[in-house]
């Protein structure tokens, strides 16, 4: 028997989609091995995911289902794949083709001939929402900047990894997940693929700006406490030029000269106030707000509430 290749693959209202996603990875998979398993995870999906999931594997074994009990997250959802999975290695791709299921190949290719234990897919060029993709290169800055991995580029969730990695990522006790970040974290021999990251044909991103934002979040929190040490360091910046500043204001007060055109008794001062008042009210909310979202995370943590529950597991023989 040739190795086993698992796919999961997290769906959350994806019903114009299955089929054809279906169709697809199947016909990729069939192409390296017939010893696979497609894991679907429908990740509370509201619409008719699950009947159509359903549908297909009753005729089809090696499609199986996950169907958990509420909308956990996509990042949740990978999760509970992997926790599921069987496979000597496992490859991760959305429901909705933005990633090609033609890159199984070479990905495999990598893992059996090259050893690579992780393979995972760069994004060469995004397409979509100019807004999007200026928030994205900001966030791909900022978390180059911030985290303490090497790996930073524009990495897709899209991978193939090894049954060793699944393993050591399913025994990880943290919750808040961020799954391309943990999969760089825990090293290895690990190479990518560029690719160009298609439209979504059918159905509407499922990521807000607000999810966005928050997986955002957690990817620098996660790894990294730069931002709280940054915090620090502003402050203790902005300390030291406001003894100069109010040093200098006493000497100018003393040898009363002239500094951008006024005198210290004609005492203008409104705007330097009002600007400020300003500068360090929104610096303070922001570094409380920081401190907000590790300690919100710590919170989080010591809860250990499980990442998911799951309601039904469809073709799974154990
Ligand atoms: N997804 C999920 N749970 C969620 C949100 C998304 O399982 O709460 C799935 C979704 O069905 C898709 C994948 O995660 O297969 C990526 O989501 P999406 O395509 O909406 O994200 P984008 O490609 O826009 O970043
Ligand atoms: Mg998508």
């Amino acid at each position: 028997m040739t190795e086993k290749i698992s796919v999961i693959i997290p769906c959350f209202n994806e019903s114009e989609n299955i089929n054809n996603t279906y169709d697809r990875i199947k016909q990729n998979i069939k192409k390296i091995t017939e010893n696979f398993e497609l894991i679907f995870v429908d990740d509370g999906s509201t619409d008719n995911s699950f009947s159509k999931l359903f549908t297909l594997s009753n005729i089809d074994e090696n499609l199986k289902i996950i169907k958990l009990s509420r909308n956990f997250g996509h990042q949740n959802a990978i999760f509970a794949g992997l926790e599921n999975a069987s496979g000597d290695c496992i490859i991760i791709i959305d429901a909705d083709l933005q990633d090609p299921p033609e890159l199984f190949y070479e990905m495999f290719k990598k893992w059996k001939d090259e050893n690579f234990q992780v393979v995972y897919g760069i994004r060469k060029k995004r397409k979509g929402n100019f807004f999007k993709l200026i928030l994205y290169s900001f966030y791909h800055k900022l978390f180059k900047l911030f985290s303490n991995l090497n790996n930073s580029n524009d990495l897709a969730d899209f991978c193939l990894i090894d049954k060793k990695i699944k393993n050591y990522l399913i025994s990880l006790k943290e919750k808040n997940i961020y799954f391309r970040g943990l999969r760089s974290w825990v090293g290895f021999k690990q190479t990518g693929i560029e690719y160009e990251r298609e439209n979504r044909n059918l159905g509407k991103s499922k990521y807000s700006i607000f999810k966005l934002y928050g997986l955002a979040l957690n990817g620098i929190t996660n790894f990294s406490t730069k931002p709280l040490s940054l915090i620090l360091f502003i402050g203790f910046i902005i300390f030291f030029l406001s003894i100069f500043l109010i040093i200098f204001y006493i000497v100018q007060k003393i040898l009363n000269f002239e500094f951008l055109g006024v005198l210290p008794e004609q005492v203008p001062g409104f705007y330097t106030i009002v600007i400020i008042l300003i500068l360090f009210g929104s610096f303070n909310l922001i570094c409380l707000g920081l401190i907000g979202e590790y300690v919100g995370r710590l919170y989080e943590e010591a809860k250990s509430r499980p990442k998911y529950y799951i309601d039904e597991k469809i073709n799974f023989k154990e």
